[in-house]
């Protein structure tokens, strides 16, 4: 400032001058402010916050996003409206201001939200969701929450609305997905599990009973497999539609993925679930015509019925099961009702399953031999081996009772296969003490399954050369069942085993659909005719008639003949007339143990039962 030159010194005056007579300006105006408020201080004070609050309300209120209103909870009027709710309701604000809660309500629910309001009296704060139709009429979900406050001096009640209608709509389809099948529409496992328990828990306060029904197409996999999955999946689009018809209103039908659906119906008693059943079956009847092509379906349906609260959905389904593989079992195209006789069959046989594995793996399984007698001179030329289950608890178990179910069970393969190992053996063994004498011919039974399993080729091949038996003097018996099937892989693996040098032996003729073709176009040696017509001999001349002419066809086809199931002398000695070359019997010998074969008696004719 020291160095300031003279000029400045001009300016620096006025400066000092003008700040003086600011100075004294902002004073005056300041006494001039203070006499004012103290003239009207309570009321500057009530203005300052008034426009504070206006500015507040402003901002949350008027120009807020969310919908708002205020209204009158005596009236129900809306007393004021912020430009968010004028434009989600569609409403002019002057028309708004006219209006009332209940006409935003949508018509047919005005009656109960005025008996809400009645409830609620004037505490009335509307909350959570509701249901609103706006001006175009469209309706929309929404959530509301409310708070209490003074408007124009009286209490009101200020509402915020959030529109949830999309939300709504995707959690709707979210959970419509997760409880559907998205091919048929219809409900999946879930959502039946889920109706079977409500209506398991209704049975505490009603009579009645539940009902689940299982419905299972037969052979569906060939629709598929053949014409296609297009024409598969329009298949059972098709069915989902034909059991929702054939249905009442308020039964669920469900699809459980596959080809499977299950019905659940709330009934009176077995025989009406037994009815519905019966009519799902019913509506499969009609033709399905699809791509030109025209398809005839059946179904198996199975039927479960609980009458206890008690149950779960989870028994009701797997009785349902249960019956629903009873009725497959019985061939498809039926009804089967599931019942404890039903259950303590399947589970014998579940529990057959298991110990026949145990059995397999320890020494419970036998083979007993049954002596086969040359008729003519009586002499035993051979044996058939047959495998008995000596069971721990329930002592010897037939064939009859566990092949079907090794036959089911896949467990066919190792059983068979160690049957005709363990027969091998013994030939081995009896053929090493018959020193010169001519080896008997064994006969060892062979299941159509077995026939199936590819490899019991090779390992027939292997026993027979590890065990060293010759073929020719081993016989493997088929019964015609197998033929039945019509399968030409099987035809195919038995001209393998013939190959192997092997005898076959058609078994049980004459008991199912006999083919002649058979006889011609596959090479068997022997024809065993079953005991049902050798039992009859005695006495009907029918029987008599029907094995005369079977043993003249054989011999015509180069076959010769065993007859199954001699139990008397007469039987024995009118087979003899008859030609035929051997005999099997309890007559000529019972199955027992290979050290009780019995080779060095000889079967006389008119010899009596042997003990
Ligand atoms: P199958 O091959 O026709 O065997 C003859 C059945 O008739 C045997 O019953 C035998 O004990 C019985 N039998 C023999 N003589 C008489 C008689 O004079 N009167 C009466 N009433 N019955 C007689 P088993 O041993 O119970 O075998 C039943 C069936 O089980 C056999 O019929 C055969 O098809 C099958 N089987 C037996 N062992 C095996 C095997 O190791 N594997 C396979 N896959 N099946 C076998
Ligand atoms: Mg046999
Ligand atoms: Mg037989």
């Amino acid at each position: 400032m020291a160095d300031r030159r003279p000029a400045d010194e001009g300016l620096k005056e006025r400066l000092s001058r003008t700040e003086k007579e600011l100075a004294e300006a902002r004073a005056a105006l300041e006494r001039e402010e203070r006499s004012h408020q103290t003239l009207a201080d309570d009321h500057t004070v009530a203005e300052a916050a008034l426009r504070q609050s206006e500015e507040s309300f402003r901002v949350l209120f008027a120009q807020n996003p969310q919908p708002m209103w205020v209204f009158d909870p005596d009236t129900l009027r809306f007393l004021e409206v912020n430009d968010a709710a004028v434009a989600h309701y569609g409403h002019p604000r002057e028309r708004f201001l006219e209006m009332t809660l209940a006409d935003i309500v949508p018509t047919a629910e005005v009656d109960a939200f005025m008996r809400q309001v009645t409830r609620a009296g004037s505490s009335y704060q509307p909350s959570g969701t509701h249901r609103h139709q706006v001006a175009g009429g469209r309706i929309m979900e929404v959530e509301l929450s409310s708070h209490r406050l003074e408007f124009g001096g009286q209490p009101a009640v200020v509402t915020a609305v959030k529109d949830v209608t999309m939300q709504r709509a995707l959690e709707r389809e979210l959970r419509h997905q997760a409880l559907h099948d998205p091919l048929t529409g219809l409900s999946n496992r879930a959502l039946l599990v889920d109706r079977i328990q409500r209506s398991l828990n209704r049975l505490d306060r009603h009579a009645g009973a539940v009902a689940a029904i299982f419905v299972d197409l037969d052979r569906f996999k060939l629709i598929n497999d053949s014409l296609g999955h297009d024409v598969g999946d329009r298949v059972l689009t098709e069915t989902a539609s034909r059991l929702r018809a054939a249905i009442r209103q308020e039964d669920t039908v469900a699809r459980f993925g596959g080809d499977e659906f299950v019905i659940c119906a709330e009934v009176i008693d077995a025989d009406e679930a037994v009815g519905i059943a019966g009519r799902a079956l019913e509506s499969l009847t009609p033709p399905f015509r699809h791509d030109g092509h025209e398809m005839l379906l059946t179904g198996s349906v199975g039927v479960s019925v609980a009458a206890v609260a008690s149950a779960t959905p989870e028994t009701l389904l797997r009785d349902a099961d249960w019956a629903m593989y009873r009725a497959k079992e019985e061939g498809g195209n039926r009804v089967e009702l599931f019942d404890r006789g039903l259950r303590s069959r399947l589970l014998a046989r579940l529990e057959m399953e298991r110990s026949l594995r145990r059995a397999l793996g320890g020494d419970e399984m036998r083979v007993l031999y049954q002596p086969i007698v040359s008729v003519p001179d009586g002499r035993v030329v051979g044996a058939e081996a047959l495998v008995r289950w000596f069971h721990p608890k329930h002592g010897v178990i037939g064939p009859a009772e566990f092949i079907p179910v090794a036959e089911e069970t896949g467990m066919i393969a190792p059983l068979g296969a160690w049957v005709f190992e363990e027969a091998c053996r013994q030939w081995v063994s009896w053929r090493r003490k018959a020193g010169r004498r001519e080896p008997i011919n064994l006969a060892i039974n062979v299941s159509a399954r077995q026939l199936t399993v590819p490899s019991t080729f090779d390992t027939f091949y292997d026993i027979l050369s590890r065990t060293g038996a010759d073929p020719a003097h081993v016989s493997l018996e088929i019964t015609e069942s197998v033929l039945m099937e019509g399968n030409d892989s099987i035809l195919e693996a038995m001209l393998a085993l013939k190959w192997l040098g092997v005898r076959l032996n058609l078994d049980d003729f004459g008991t199912r659909y006999s083919s002649l073709s058979y006889l011609r176009r596959l090479p068997f040696d022997t024809l065993k005719v079953d005991q049902s017509f050798v039992s009859g001999l005695r006495d009907d001349s029918r029987d008599q008639a029907i094995v005369r002419s079977v043993v003249g066809l054989a011999h015509a086809l180069g076959l010769d003949v065993v007859a199954e199931g001699v139990e008397t002398p007469e039987q024995f000695s009118l087979l003899g007339e008859m030609g035929a070359d051997r005999a099997q019997g309890y007559l000529l010998g019972r199955p027992v143990e290979a050290d009780d074969f019995p080779f060095d008696t000889l079967m006389l004719v008119g010899a009596g039962p042997t003990p």
